[in-house]
């Protein structure tokens, strides 16, 4: 369900909602938007089987008026064919070409009202001595309305509001209903009208949070996702992230690639004299300006212990180099010192470049090569690039 892109919801936006939320049936707008989308997606898919079903039973209940109030029954069955049919037709229309959810409701409400009034309209002009018997139909066109289409909440109280109105003005201006007998259907109306309204209720609350319990249950895989492929402590993309980015680009369309290698340089002496701790701080702050500088141009990962990997997708060899020597430039411009190197050094990092095309080499040879360029850039001298220009070591 729950798409993408407002996907980046969290367990705890999602945690949020509960509460008011749940209680006054209305969530915060970019949630509320999602459960409206699956409400709607969920209804309409129903939409022209009960519009079917209900027809037919509603054509059926003919049989009703010809033998309980056969002297109005003219007129109710062409009201159920003129007017309820094209309804129905136009229900299952309108939420063809232009569904929503206020659209459903809506329409369902028109159905309950319509599918009401229309015989106990006719009821009111009947002497027929049945009517008793036939006024209960209008209890399956109330069950229909608040638990078969089962609009939200509030269209269901408006509806079933309505419909009792409409039911209980009609017996009482029929006229033919003693005292007693009329006090008795407004109490059971009345009764019936509250369950459905409180059941409707509570089934919109349970709807809504089964659906904040699936949201949350995509939230928490898709943040153990994301933290599967992130490495602690940089926040790069780990191992893990890289086969998942290997296995996306290999399979795609193809493409070309280039592959950045970064070691930091004497880094076991940088450890050795600082520390660990400081290590560790540093291969952070390194591992930030690799993001920074590659931005959405590169995919950073952690490769290894204090060495790092950007990849580019659609990038030439000179744009890959041209962002090999801004990282490079970078890390030296972060000025951390290094105790370990003469004349007041700083931590410094050398860069392997290697460019391929995905369906002209394979993962492994594209960063063999750049690892082969690093360790170029290593023998001559640290603090530098290896692979720019006329040589550039292109993966066949
Ligand atoms: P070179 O210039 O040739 O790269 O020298 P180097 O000492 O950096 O050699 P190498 O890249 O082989 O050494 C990696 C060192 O990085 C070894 C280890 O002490 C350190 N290291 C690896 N992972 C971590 C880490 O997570 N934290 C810290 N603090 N140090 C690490
Ligand atoms: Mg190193
Ligand atoms: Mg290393």
């Amino acid at each position: 369900m729950a798409q993408q892109q407002d996907r980046a919801l969290t367990a705890e936006t999602v945690d949020r909602e509960h509460g008011s939320g749940l209680r006054r049936l209305r969530f915060s707008a970019p949630v509320e938007r999602l459960f409206l989308d699956e409400y709607l997606r969920r209804r309409a898919r129903m939409v022209p089987l009960w519009a079917l079903l209900g027809t037919l039973c509603y054509l059926a209940a003919i049989l009703g008026d010809l033998s309980m109030m056969p002297d109005v029954a003219p007129a109710v069955v062409a009201l159920r064919l003129g007017v309820f049919v094209p309804y129905a037709l136009a229900v299952v229309l309108v939420m063809r070409r232009r569904p929503s959810a206020a659209a459903y409701d809506g329409l369902a409400l028109g159905v309950g009202i319509l599918g009401l009034s229309l015989p106990m309209g006719a009821l009111v002009f009947s002497e027929s001595p049945y009517l008793i018997v036939y006024q209960t139909g209008s209890v399956a066109t109330l069950a229909f309305f608040a638990i078969v289409l089962r609009p939200r909440f509030r269209t269901a109280l408006a509806g079933l509001a309505a419909m009792v109105a409409i039911q209980l003005a009609a017996t009482a201006l029929n006229g033919r209903f003693d005292a007693v007998t009329y006090a008795g259907l407004v109490t059971f109306y009345l009764t019936i009208g509250t369950f459905l309204a409180l059941s409707a209720y509570f089934a919109e609350r349970m709807d809504r949070l089964n659906f904040l319990s699936r949201l949350r249950g995509e939230a928490l895989q898709a943040e153990l996702a994301r933290l599967s492929e992130r490495d602690p402590l940089t926040g790069l993309g780990n191992r893990h992230g890289l086969d998942r980015f290997r296995d996306a680009m290999w399979t795609a369309l193809p493409r070309t690639m280039a592959a950045i290698m970064i070691d930091l340089d004497h880094f076991k002496l940088y450890n050795d004299l600082h520390g660990h701790i400081d290590g560790d701080a540093c291969i952070g702050a390194v591992a930030r300006v690799v993001a920074e500088q590659a931005g959405a141009r590169g995919h950073a990962f952690r490769y290894g212990g204090e060495e790092m990997l950007v990849l580019m997708p659609d990038a030439d060899p000179h744009a890959a180099a041209a962002l090999g020597e801004a990282i490079r430039r970078a890390v030296e411009a972060l000025r951390i010192p290094h105790r370990g190197l003469p004349g007041g050094g700083l931590v410094t990092a050398s860069l392997g470049v290697a460019w391929g095309r995905t369906d002209g080499c394979d993962f492994e040879a594209l960063l063999r090569a750049a690892d082969a360029a690093l360790y170029e850039a290593k023998r001559g001298g640290r603090n530098r690039l290896h692979g720019d220009g006329a040589g550039f070591p292109a993966v066949a």
